[in-house]
């Protein structure tokens, strides 16, 4: 939903602080994760995770989530998935080229960013292009494997 999305960016700062916080939690709990095996968790995790960030982000569950570093704005919810924006079709308004009734994503992640503050450092990381083979699984999994270097994240 367009409103929960605006709201998300609006309140960026704080969102970030509890996903990183979230983040922290589940990399400490990785020796548990070891045992009861990734495999196993990823179809548990994906599900909670589309529930909740599908509602408050408008995700599309890519499994390589980017909303730390793009103002906890989605990018997969720009038409042309840009995952690196915005184009150069945004409105003068602000709005998408494609979708005129929506603010363009980058616009929003913009703002995010500058509600979180040190917005330029960030914002300027190059973001991999989208990998659909991961789309449906743990973007959170992949992340804790990738804070504790494992090979696979
Ligand atoms: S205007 Fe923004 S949201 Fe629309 S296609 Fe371009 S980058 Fe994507």
């Amino acid at each position: 939903m367009k409103r929960v999305r605006y709201w998300s960016v609006k309140n960026a700062r704080w969102l970030r602080l509890i996903y990183q916080g979230l983040e922290n939690c589940l990399v400490a709990l990785h020796p548990i994760f070891i045992r009861l095996g990734y495999s196993r968790l990823d179809r548990v995790f994906a599900a909670v995770e589309k529930l909740f960030k599908g509602f408050l982000f408008d995700s599309k569950s890519c499994g390589q989530c980017t909303l730390s570093e793009t103002g906890m704005a989605c990018p997969m919810n720009c038409p042309k998935s840009l995952r690196n924006g915005p184009c150069g079709g945004v409105r003068a308004n602000g709005n998408c080229e494609v979708e005129p009734n929506m603010v363009c994503v980058w616009v929003t992640s913009w703002q995010g960013h500058q509600r979180i503050g040190n917005p330029v450092a960030s914002i300027q990381v190059i973001q991999a292009p989208v990998d659909l083979r991961l789309k449906g699984s743990s973007a959170w999994l992949r992340a804790v494997r990738k804070r504790i270097g494992a090979s696979d994240a």
